[in-house]
C-alpha cells in the first residue's frame, strides 16, 4: 500500500487543507504544485483506501476524489467520508460518464469537474466550498436560524419555514435563499449570488439564477408576483427585505 505523499506537519493551524486521491501522479504533483502556490496545505493519497485513512487523519477542509481508483473505487470512498463526515468533496469525473456524476453527488460529494479541467477553476471551487462551509458553520456544530419577516432559514436542519410551517425546498434554492438572508437589507449582485450558489466559472449564465428566484419567491412570498422579501435590484441583483 502507498503511504500518502506530501504530508507536511509544519504549517499554521488556520491553514486550508486539501486531501487529493489520485493514482495518477502527473495529476496528483499539477494539483499539488498549484494549491502550495496558493497557500493551502496538501495531502495526497493513491488510492481509495489511503484515501479514507487521510481523511479520518488530516480532517482536511476539502477533498478531491477521483472517481477512478485502483481498488476501492472513487464512489466508495465518497460514500464511506461522507458516512463519518461533512467534509466537502469535489469529485473528478471522466468525460462523459455522466452517471458517475450523478451518482457521486448522490452519495455525497458537493462538487464535481469532468478530466480534462483547469487547475485555475480546481483552485475556485476549492475556495466556493471553503467558504460555504465555514459560512453555514458545518463543523461548529451550532444551532443557527436566519429570520425574516415569516421566513425562518434553519442552517444546521437544512429546513425552511414559513409561518413556522416546514416548506419543501430543493438544495440551491435554500442555497440561494440562505445568501440573500445573510446578507439581509444589502444588495446581492448578481455575481456574487452565482459564485456562492453554483460555483466560480459557472456557465449556466445567469438565467439559471433568474429561474431560482422565481422558483423561492413562489414558496416564501405571500404575494409571488408583488414580492416583499426577496426584491430585485435592477440592472445589479436582489436584496433581501426583512419586513413582515
Ligand atoms: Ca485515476
Amino acid at each position: 500500500m502507498t503511504p500518502s505523499r506530501a504530508d507536511n506537519h509544519l504549517e499554521a493551524e488556520h491553514q486550508p487543507r486539501v486531501l487529493v486521491v489520485e493514482d495518477e501522479l502527473a495529476i496528483t504533483d499539477a494539483i499539488t504544485y498549484a494549491f502550495s502556490l496558493e497557500g493551502f496545505a496538501v495531502s495526497s493519497a493513491a488510492n481509495g483506501r489511503d484515501g479514507v485513512e487521510a481523511a479520518r487523519r488530516l480532517n482536511p477542509s476539502v477533498v478531491i476524489l477521483d472517481v477512478m481508483l485502483p481498488g476501492m473505487s472513487g464512489l466508495d470512498v465518497c460514500r464511506q467520508i461522507r458516512s463519518e463526515s461533512d467534509v466537502p468533496i469535489i469529485m473528478l469525473t471522466a468525460r462523459g460518464s455522466e452517471a458517475d456524476k450523478v451518482a457521486g453527488l448522490e452519495l455525497g460529494a458537493d462538487d464535481y469537474l469532468t478530466k480534462p479541467f483547469s487547475i485555475r477553476e480546481l483552485v475556485a471551487r476549492v475556495r466556493a466550498q471553503i467558504r460555504r462551509s465555514s459560512r453555514t458553520g458545518t463543523f461548529s456544530g451550532k444551532n443557527e436560524v436566519l429570520r425574516g419577516g415569516a421566513i425562518e432559514l434553519d442552517v444546521d436542519a437544512h429546513e425552511v419555514r414559513v409561518g413556522g410551517k416546514p416548506i419543501e425546498i430543493r438544495p440551491k434554492e435554500f442555497d440561494l435563499l440562505e445568501s440573500l438572508m445573510r446578507r439581509s437589507g444589502r444588495l446581492a449582485s448578481r455575481e456574487t449570488l452565482i459564485d456562492e450558489v453554483w460555483g466560480v466559472d459557472h456557465f449556466g449564465g445567469t438565467k439559471t439564477l433568474d429561474v431560482h428566484i422565481k422558483r423561492l419567491r413562489e414558496k416564501v412570498e405571500p404575494d409571488p408576483g408583488s414580492p416583499r422579501h426577496i426584491v430585485t435590484v435592477r440592472g445589479l441583483g436582489y436584496k433581501f427585505v426583512d419586513q413582515q
